[in-house]
Parts: C-alpha cells; sequence; structure tokens
C-alpha cells in the first residue's frame, strides 16, 4: 500500500475543469482523465502515426501508441517510487502526444513552416499546444461542452513547453510560462519518462532496422558499460537477447537514478504541496554524471539515426506530403469537407492544419493521391 506524498497532486483537491461537472462515482478524477483519453478518438489514430520509422516499415517498430503506453509505464514506476499520483501520470503520458502530426517531427516542422510562411497571422504549429488543444476543443464526444474537458493538473501536465505568445492566450494553464514556475512532480517526471523511453526504444528500433550497429554503440558510454555488462554476466548471449538486456538495463538505471536524484532533492527542498512544488526549483532530474551519458546517447541518435540518409529520404517525401496538402488546402478551400471550412481566413488556415496534425501516416498519403493523382 503506498501513500500519496503531501507534495503529489491529490485528486480530491484538484484545481478542477473548465466546464464543472459532478464528482465521477466509482473512481477519482485523474481516473476519469485517463479514461476520456483512451476512448477519445485522437488516441487511437495514435496506432498509425510515426515515431521514427513510417507505419508501413515494419510491424514491430514504435507507433505513438505504443510509444505513449511505453511512457505511461515508466511515469507510474516513477510516480510510485516518489509517492505521486499514478493516475494523474498515467493521463498525462497517455495523452502527451495526441497532438502530434503524421510523419513524426518532420511532419510537425513543415506545418509550422507552412503556417508562418503561408498564414503568418495563425501562429505557427507546436505539438503540445495541440495535443491540449485536441482535449480542450477538438474532440467532439461529449453533449456539454467540446474537448474532454480535463482537470487541470492533466492539462498542465500535457502542455510541456509553450511559446510566451500563446501562453498568454490559455490562461491559467498558460501561467507558468510567463512566470517561468515549475509544473507539478507529476508532470516532470512524466516529461522525463518520455526522454527514457524514447531513447531507449530508438536504440532498439534503430538496430531492428539495421540503420545502426552495435559496434557504432560502443562509442556511447551508457550503452558500452550495459553492454559490457551484460556479455560478462552472460557470455555467449544471442545478439537479439543481448540488446534486450542492455535497453533493459539502461532503462533500469536512468529510472533508480531519477528516483534517487528526485528523492534528494525533495528531501532537501521539503515541499509541503503541490504549490510548494510548483513554485521551487525543477525537482524531478537526472544526477550529473548520468544526465551527460542521456544527453550522449541523444547525440548519438541525432547523428546516426534521425539524420541517417535512409530516414532524411522518407521524411523529405513526407514534409513534401504536408505542404503540398497545406497549400492545395488553402488555396481552395472547397477541396475540404463542409466541417473543416471557414469564412475567417486566420481561422481557415488553423482548422486545415488541425485537419492535417488529426491525420494518421497512411490517411494523409491517401488524401494527398486523391488530391494529385487521377485515378
Ligand atoms: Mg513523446
Amino acid at each position: 500500500m503506498t501513500t500519496l506524498a503531501p507534495y503529489a497532486c491529490h485528486p480530491e483537491s484538484t484545481r478542477g475543469r473548465r466546464v464543472a461537472e459532478a464528482p465521477p462515482e466509482g473512481r477519482s478524477d485523474f481516473q476519469r482523465d485517463r479514461d476520456r483519453i483512451i476512448h477519445c478518438s485522437a488516441f487511437r489514430r495514435l496506432e498509425y502515426k510515426t515515431q521514427v520509422f513510417l507505419n508501413h516499415e515494419g510491424d514491430l517498430f514504435r507507433t505513438r501508441l505504443t510509444h505513449s503506453i511505453e511512457v505511461a509505464q515508466i511515469a507510474r514506476t516513477l510516480a510510485r517510487n516518489l509517492g505521486l499520483q499514478e493516475d494523474l501520470t498515467e493521463a498525462i503520458a497517455l495523452a502527451h502526444d495526441l497532438g502530434h502530426t503524421p510523419f513524426g517531427h518532420a511532419g510537425q516542422d513543415e506545418l509550422n513552416a507552412c503556417l508562418h510562411e503561408l498564414a503568418p497571422e495563425a501562429g505557427g504549429f507546436e505539438h503540445n499546444l495541440q495535443s491540449l488543444r485536441v482535449v480542450d476543443e477538438l474532440e467532439e464526444r461529449y453533449a456539454a461542452f467540446d474537448g474532454l474537458n480535463l482537470c487541470f493538473e492533466t492539462r498542465e501536465g500535457i502542455l510541456k513547453h509553450c511559446s510566451r505568445r500563446h501562453a498568454r492566450t490559455l490562461g491559467e494553464v498558460g501561467a507558468r510560462f510567463l512566470q517561468g514556475t515549475q509544473p507539478s512532480l507529476e508532470a516532470q517526471i512524466t516529461n522525463l519518462a518520455d526522454e527514457i523511453a524514447y531513447n531507449n526504444h530508438d536504440v532498439d528500433d534503430g538496430l531492428r532496422s539495421g540503420l545502426i550497429t552495435l559496434e557504432q554503440l560502443q562509442q556511447v558510454e551508457i550503452f558500452a558499460e550495459h553492454h559490457d555488462q551484460v556479455r560478462r554476466r552472460c557470455p555467449g548471449v544471442e545478439p537479439k537477447r543481448l540488446v534486450s538486456e542492455v535497453i533493459r538495463g539502461m532503462i533500469n538505471t536512468l529510472v533508480l537514478d531519477l528516483t534517487h536524484t528526485a528523492q534528494a532533492r525533495i528531501a532537501q527542498l521539503q515541499p509541503r504541496s503541490v504549490d510548494d512544488v510548483r513554485a521551487g526549483p525543477p525537482m524531478a532530474a537526472f544526477s550529473p554524471a548520468l544526465q551527460v551519458q542521456a544527453d550522449a546517447l541523444k547525440q548519438f541518435l541525432l547523428h546516426n539515426l534521425y539524420r541517417h540518409p535512409q530516414v532524411m529520404r522518407m521524411m523529405g517525401k513526407a514534409r513534401r506530403v504536408v505542404r503540398e496538402l497545406f497549400q492545395a488546402f488553402l488555396e481552395d478551400p472547397r477541396l475540404l469537407e463542409a466541417e473543416y471550412r471557414r469564412d475567417d481566413p486566420v481561422a481557415q488556415a488553423r482548422a486545415i492544419a488541425d485537419y492535417i496534425a488529426g491525420m494518421t501516416d497512411r490517411y494523409a498519403v491517401r488524401e494527398h493521391r486523391a488530391l494529385f493523382h487521377m485515378e
């Protein structure tokens, strides 16, 4: 039986929902948020959105959905270790990528570039902000309100980053980006759980794809250390199991280091409430030594996997699909279904961005083909 720490987010003292609702029966407000996220259509679309490898490149690669589930698993472990609210961390983790475009970061960067160039008044595209837009406005499931009407604490965790320009328009959930304060510890650990998840699963997917090799990864200290340990512990282990053992070792090391570092900071700063957490310095972090190792792994993946010519080619094609869709719809909104048409040009550009951001990889490819090919 774990007890909730005084500095955790307690569901009974939530700062509430944008539209007041009767409290749920038989579950807490944060459980209700988690449940609403799992039942929404943006969540199901994560299954067909790219993490690094396009959806059709192989059945074993991570998608945004499996990524989000891995983030939730790691975040819940951290939450339990630190006496934090597990249901809230799970809700934040499962929702954190709901605003991601098709084709991963390439799709998002291209959509942002299109908005800046062709509709500068619309204010660009930020994927964290889009995740918040999905849960605040875009989901159409409830009779009484737009979006999912989630609790402040869940929305706070979903909005990981935000420009000052947008923060000013968001009311209390944007305030911390203007004041320079922190979010809850549940939000802080989920953010780091995201990093732990993608750094590790991208090593796994990268090796499986053959775009990076075990030999190359020997230059990365955290990988090399765990690799040597596994080799000593299990001599002659076959390569597939070796990789799994190294990755589980790395995840475990990162989770334990983060747990111990956060426990030490909490002991030092003595937060007595979530408001103390928000007013203090960041309390969830890796130790300095492990942060250096984690950064080195991230740099390795950037240079050797995310910028691998084969990935770049695929992403180049993805960018063209996103750009051509955006241009075509903006030039002639009559190509859009009525629900995406607007009278005001800025609202029209935003509606097109929402439409494209909501597409799965394969839906975007199909729309592109439908617009540009006579068949
Ligand atoms: Mg993520």
